[in-house]
């Protein structure tokens, strides 16, 4: 698990906070007090996972539709379909 950093200050003393209500664990800081989330768009998609959107995408299923299902944000979505569509594209 990677460290959980304060967003405003920089500091590594933060704790637990319970959840907010779309279930992100929420932090606080316990040097300046300051509460945060961290952006988990840095979550990491199991290969296996990659390989069903890319199928799904192939089905021609809604991104969004592709997002509730896989649980991914529409932003990892969108940089996963021109990671995988680049290498074909037409020079
Ligand atoms: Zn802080």
């Amino acid at each position: 698990m990677s460290e959980i950093i304060c967003t405003r200050c920089g500091s590594t003393h933060c704790k637990k906070n319970g959840h907010i209500h779309n279930g992100k664990q929420n932090h606080r800081c316990k040097d300046c007090g300051r509460q945060f989330v961290m952006d988990n768009e840095q979550k990491i998609i199991p290969e296996w996972i990659r390989c069903m959107i890319l199928k799904a995408l192939l089905e021609r299923l809604s991104l969004r539709g592709i997002c509730r299902t896989f649980s991914v944000s529409l932003t990892w979505l969108l940089s996963y379909i021109v990671e995988v569509y680049e290498p074909c594209q037409p020079i």
